[in-house]
């Protein structure tokens, strides 16, 4: 039964409090998130990004620092200070890593302060100003709450953004290993490129034998040349947004 409302409230998420952005960038682009921050999204995927002189997102809880999330060690602050120097965007993904379907508006918001407190202090002031909902779970009172408070904010549901958006419920695709060998990214990458869409991917943890919700270096390195290979920008999602906007 719980699963069921569940189902019936995440499509209350999806379908109502719409507020539709339009997503046209002078070039198709593409940006890369991780969520949680397992520390291997930065010691592996940080030399990666590097070599290949791009940034990213990092939906950060403060709630997880340093400690243990699905068995993987995630990151420090010291982590998320080298994740910022190296010019990376960090957002918002809770303070606590909870559902919008398990709290109501108020507490969303409480979280939001705690975590945008938090980073503030690891990071000397630093504001976020994108949002990731932890399990994707999309609440309805939770999007005014992500609306007053982000640029936007982005769940897991599969799609390419393009033409119009709901800026509070974007669409991204996995890089999970158990969901890459579904997607065809040529194509997808190829078709962002056409329809100047912007392609937002989000992953965990980032090494050889993965979790279901992480990828291995390879799999990073290549979905970065894929996009390079079809034309794509390549921006963290704040920057990206701002650049559509403009
Ligand atoms: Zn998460």
């Amino acid at each position: 039964m719980n699963a069921f409302i569940d189902k019936m409230r995440r499509r209350a998420g999806r379908y109502l409090d719409v507020r539709p952005s339009p997503i046209r960038p002078a070039r198709g682009t593409f940006s890369l998130s991780f969520d949680d921050i397992p520390v291997t999204a930065w010691t592996e995927a940080g030399p990666i990004l590097a070599e290949h002189g791009i940034q990213a997102t990092y939906y950060v809880c403060g709630g997880l620092a340093g400690s243990q999330n699905l068995g993987l060690p995630q990151f420090d602050p010291e982590d998320l200070e080298a994740i910022h120097d190296a010019g990376h965007e960090v957002g918002c993904h809770t303070f606590e890593h909870v559902s919008t379907l398990r709290i109501g508006a108020a507490e969303l918001d409480a979280s939001l302060a705690r975590n945008a407190a938090w980073v503030s202090d690891v990071l000397d002031g630093y504001e976020m100003r994108t949002f990731a909902y932890p399990f994707g779970d999309c609440a309805l009172a939770a999007k005014a709450v992500i609306d007053q408070r982000f640029l936007c904010g982005r769940g897991v549901r599969d799609g390419v953004n393009t033409g119009s958006a709901d800026r509070n419920l974007l669409q991204a695709i996995g890089l999970e290993s158990r969901r890459l060998p579904g997607y065809d990214l040529e194509a997808l990458m190829s078709e962002t490129a056409k329809q100047n869409g912007w392609m937002i991917a989000y992953g965990h943890d980032v090494m050889d034998g993965p979790t279901p919700y992480g990828c291995t270096p390879d799999d990073l390195d290549r979905v970065i040349r894929l996009a390079k290979a079809a034309g794509l920008d390549i921006l963290p999602v704040a920057a990206a947004w701002e650049k559509m906007a403009a």
